[in-house]
């Protein structure tokens, strides 16, 4: 049987695309093999009437919603292979199984890279994060580090202000601060340290102090980090997709990708601001774009 939309990905962005295409009485099935890149962290913050939800219950919420609607199916399974296949597509599970569908909703989110400071992701999604939108609030007035190895530690440096003014940048002994931003920091008492850090201590990933490789001690309670990101998954690429200059999916507005019938949401397609609103609306728009084109091909024909 052809599917009308297989889903790869299983997190806010794909789980609204499911809930949107079932609503149209769409024949979907998402495929999701649950490592989605905020599982490391205990609450998510700013998602209206959700506010502090473990992701996990996030996630439980958004199962129960699409359980409704009786043509959306849920494999929890990792999707490996994505063909173009007689106008459609084929998808290959990782048991080895292959399913059709006429279109492609690309919604694997991002891996992501740590900077390169040993036992960081201890810390990761407890005391040390990537969005201050997402986890400023919590961290407010408290001594903060920004630990940024790239061209981002000005920029993170100047937004998380807003939040703490007691900041120290740790470049890990990265050249990443011109003179001028070096400066412009300084005038606002924002402190830079350039030497590597060789440890973050504290316990139950809370930071409690970062130790460098002069030996020096500096106590921080939290802070940001600048993570690299990377598509999970190189199906859109395979699939000949045109990509941004910083690595995300071109789109229109609907999530159309510059391949017919392949549609791109959440954190894979939009790269910033990565947030789960975000993802859960993109994942409509794409939704809505497949379901309007899957009726102007049925209804002219
Ligand atoms: C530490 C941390 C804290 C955060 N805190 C917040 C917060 O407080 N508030 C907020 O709004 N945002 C927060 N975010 C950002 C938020 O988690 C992301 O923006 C959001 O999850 C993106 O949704 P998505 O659906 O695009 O991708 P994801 O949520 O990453 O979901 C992608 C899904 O696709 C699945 N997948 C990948 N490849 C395959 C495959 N081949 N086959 C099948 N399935 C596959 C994965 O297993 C995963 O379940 C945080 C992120 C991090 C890292």
């Amino acid at each position: 049987m052809w599917l009308d939309c297989a889903i790869i990905g299983g997190g806010p962005a794909g789980l609204n695309a499911a809930l949107v295409l079932g609503r149209s009485r769409r024949h979907v099935l998402l495929f999701d093999h649950n490592r989605p890149r905020n599982a490391v962290t205990h609450e998510s913050h700013g998602f209206i009437t959700r506010d502090g939800i473990p992701p996990r219950r996030f996630r439980e919420l958004a199962h129960q919603d699409i359980a409704k609607y009786p043509t959306v199916t849920i494999k929890p399974d990792k999707a490996i292979e994505v063909t173009p296949y007689y106008g459609g597509f084929r998808i290959k599970t990782s048991n080895g199984v292959w399913f059709q569908a006429r279109t492609i909703i690309l919604a694997a989110g991002l891996k992501e890279f740590l900077p390169s400071v040993p036992g960081i992701q201890r810390f990761y999604g407890r005391s040390l994060f990537s969005c201050p939108y997402c986890d400023g609030w919590e961290l407010r007035d408290k001594p903060i580090a920004i630990i940024s190895e790239s061209a981002n530690a000005f920029h993170s440096a100047k937004i998380v202000y807003n939040w703490s003014k007691d900041i120290l940048v740790c470049t890990n002994g990265e050249n990443c601060l011109s003179e001028a931003q070096q400066g412009q920091l300084e005038r606002k008492g924002i402190r830079v340290n350039r030497h590597r850090i060789r440890e973050l201590v504290g316990e139950n990933g809370m930071l409690n102090r970062i130790r460098f490789e002069n030996n020096a001690e500096v106590k921080r309670t939290g802070g940001f980090i600048s993570p690299r990101w990377d598509q999970a998954v190189s199906f859109g690429e395979a699939l000949g997709c045109a990509m941004t200059s910083q690595g995300g999916f071109v789109t229109d507005a609907f999530g159309r990708t510059s391949v017919r019938g392949v549609y791109a949401a959440g954190d894979s397609s939009i790269i910033a601001p990565t947030q789960l609103i975000i993802a859960a609306g993109e994942g409509s728009k794409a939704a809505i774009g497949a379901n309007t084109d899957l009726t102007n091909e049925d209804f002219y024909n």
